[in-house]
């Protein structure tokens, strides 16, 4: 079974046993290694006009196609302060955490260093007034837009679960 681990990470064997699609034991030591899902904080922010900030992704996976602000939660975070910090990076736009109402949560793959990592991604709505102090960090982010909410190009989105919840915005589910 495909995974990530070369080596057991504690003694270095490189005889691991699949005991599932998430559990790989060292033959050698026990030493067990699991593959679970990566929490991500999505923003789905919004100005006075309805319109959505969404952004086109300057690295890889999904490098050149749309999607929304967010990232990685990092320990200690909860995914309102991710989707915060996350926002500030990628866009320079600071809101408190508070201003984040949970939507959905929608898993997600991510490919990094070879490997197809599950994600679960936690989207979070936020409204400003507009989108004057966006500023995008080009590391991140190539292009930025706000598009009314059937403008949104779907089709050319990164990841589907962003796709999806853009979608759910756009079906009318409250938030
Ligand atoms: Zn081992």
């Amino acid at each position: 079974m495909v995974h990530p681990f070369q080596h057991c990470s504690a003694c270095g064997s490189r005889d691991l046993a699949a005991r599932s699609r998430r559990e790989f034991v060292c033959t050698a030591c026990g030493y067990r290694h699991f593959i679970t899902p990566i929490p991500a904080a999505c923003a789905l922010v919004t100005d006075s006009a309805g319109r959505l900030l969404v952004i086109r992704r300057a690295h890889e996976p999904g490098l050149g196609k749309w999607g929304l602000p967010g990232g990685v939660i990092e320990g200690g975070e909860t995914g309102e302060e991710a989707c915060a910090r996350e926002l500030a990076e990628e866009v320079g736009l600071r809101l408190p955490a508070a201003d984040f109402h949970y939507l959905t949560s929608l898993p997600n793959d991510y490919l990094f260093q070879g490997f197809l990592w599950p994600t679960i991604d936690l989207f979070f709505t936020a409204q400003v007034a507009d989108f004057r102090a966006v500023l995008a960090a080009p590391d991140e982010v190539s292009e930025w837009a706000a598009l009314a909410l059937e403008e949104v190009p779907l089709a050319d989105f990164a990841f589907p679960s962003n796709a999806q919840a853009v979608w759910l915005l756009q079906a009318g589910k409250p938030f």
